[in-house]
């Protein structure tokens, strides 16, 4: 059992990307009442995620992982809410067919509200004002009001998630994720979009796989409920320590704020509070890896953060950038293979290749995005491991803030409908594109 008598140790440890809360005893107030809260996931749940990570490091299974860069509490709302859930099933649909392996999915959903900041300040027309650091924290209205961080922001995300993640059960539960009504929706997008043609072929084999399972008598409406989890980067190590839970009956420790747990590229420093935080909780739990990466940083998270080598524990989280993650990964994954650890092995496409348009918007091209994905498959098909699936930022609606794609979006296009909070996100139809491109990778 990993030792988890002492879950505040991170206290001990420079804290990095953490807001300066103006009244700690506030802070103080909020943080003691969240300790008292129901927690919003249990320790069974992330057991259960736990396992269909272990399938994904065994190369059984594969992990879709999606959702906004930073959820925001007007976006709270059944319609948004419901749009990336329809957008993440559909997907999955497509890539367990392709693959014929089944898809772990996990939203970038139901906690979603604190960002790391590369700047700590940002200045517009002469005026100085703290960076937005996520609805958890302070508002994005550029006003020294709503920028200076709240710790009651921090009941609201709790509030917020549970919100979400109350939905979330609903509908994965009660019907809207039905097998049959998530292919009907892929038929209209592959009738409906310009690019979508090209996947009529893989479209009609699902259909006759699904009159097949007919023909050989399984009640295909069975296939009306989906496995869904929820994950976010934890970063307010406050609110994460706050919704700890120890299970009376294992004594193991959960972080109860969600089932899947990620340190960012900006808090990965393994003698750092976040490491030493993740360290103490038995979620499965993720890192990002950056392009600057070293075998040996990667070594010692490994043992700080999965010292009994157990597949599931850990996902390393790529996102070198497609230009450098050929070059980049295949030294990470020797390097974590000799030790004979079995960790999953995603890739994050996004955050390796922000760039800014013409017109100040910053954006991602699908191309690109595509490429690095690309070049991930093929890193692990040479290398002989899995790639175990991808983590990407996603919406359900048609916005405009990622280039390219099918009914292709151009730099002109940006300022139509750029509604993030934070970073690009694929729209609905380029979620799709980049679901059939992968199945097409996977398969080839
Ligand atoms: C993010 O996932 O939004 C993010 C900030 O990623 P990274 O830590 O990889 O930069
Ligand atoms: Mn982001």
């Amino acid at each position: 059992m990993r030792q988890t008598e002492n879950i505040s140790s991170w206290r001990n440890f420079p804290a990095a990307q953490q807001p300066d809360w103006p009244d700690p005893a506030a802070l103080r107030a909020v943080t003691g009442r969240l300790a008292e809260a129901p927690p919003l996931v249990f320790g069974a749940e992330c057991d259960q995620l736990r396992l269909r990570m272990a399938a994904v490091a065994r190369g059984e299974a594969i992990l879709l992982q999606g959702g906004d860069c930073a959820e925001t509490f007007d976006r709270v709302t059944t319609d948004s809410i419901r749009g990336k859930l329809k957008t993440l099933l559909q997907m999955a649909v497509v890539l367990s067919h392709a693959t014929a392996l089944p898809v772990v999915k996990v939203g970038r959903m139901a906690g979603q509200y604190a960002k790391p900041r590369s700047g700590a300040h940002e200045e517009r027309a002469g005026v100085t004002l703290p960076s937005y650091r996520g609805d958890a924290v302070n508002g994005l209205e550029f006003t020294a009001a709503s920028r200076t961080p709240d710790p009651r922001r921090l009941r609201d995300a709790y509030e917020a998630s549970a919100r979400t993640l109350n939905l979330i059960r609903a509908l994965t539960t009660g019907g809207f994720a039905d097998l049959h009504q998530v292919h009907a929706w892929n038929r209209g997008f592959v009738a409906g979009s310009g690019t979508g043609e090209r996947y009529e072929a893989l479209a009609d084999e699902i259909d006759r796989t699904l009159a097949f399972m007919r023909a050989c008598g399984v009640d295909t409406r069975e296939l009306g409920t989906a496995e869904f989890f929820v994950g976010h980067e934890g970063l307010l190590l406050d609110y994460e320590a706050a919704l700890t839970r120890t299970e009376p009956e294992t004594g193991r420790t959960y972080a109860a704020s969600g089932h899947l747990l990620w340190i960012g590229e900006r808090t990965r420093d393994p003698d750092g509070a976040h490491v030493e935080f993740f360290s103490r909780i038995d979620n499965p739990i993720a890192v990002k890896l950056g392009p600057t990466t070293t075998a040996d940083s990667v070594l010692t998270l490994l043992d700080r953060l999965d010292p009994d080598r157990a597949p599931g524990r850990l996902t390393f989280v790529v996102r070198a950038g497609a230009e450098r993650i050929r070059d980049v990964l295949p030294t990470l994954v020797e390097k974590v293979a000799a030790e004979g650890a079995l960790p999953c092995w995603v890739s994050d496409p996004m955050h390796g290749n922000t760039v800014t348009a013409p017109s100040g918007h910053k954006t991602r091209s699908f191309d690109t995005v595509l490429d690095e994905v690309r070049g991930f498959v093929e890193v692990h098909r040479s290398l002989g491991t899995h790639p175990g699936g991808i983590h990407i930022e996603l919406t359900g609606d048609d916005v405009t803030e990622c280039t390219g794609g099918g009914n292709t979006v151009r730099p002109e296009d940006l300022p139509h409908r750029y509604e993030t909070a934070c970073d690009p996100r694929l729209n609905h139809t380029q979620s799709l594109d980049l679901a059939f491109r992968l199945a097409e990778m996977y398969r080839g």
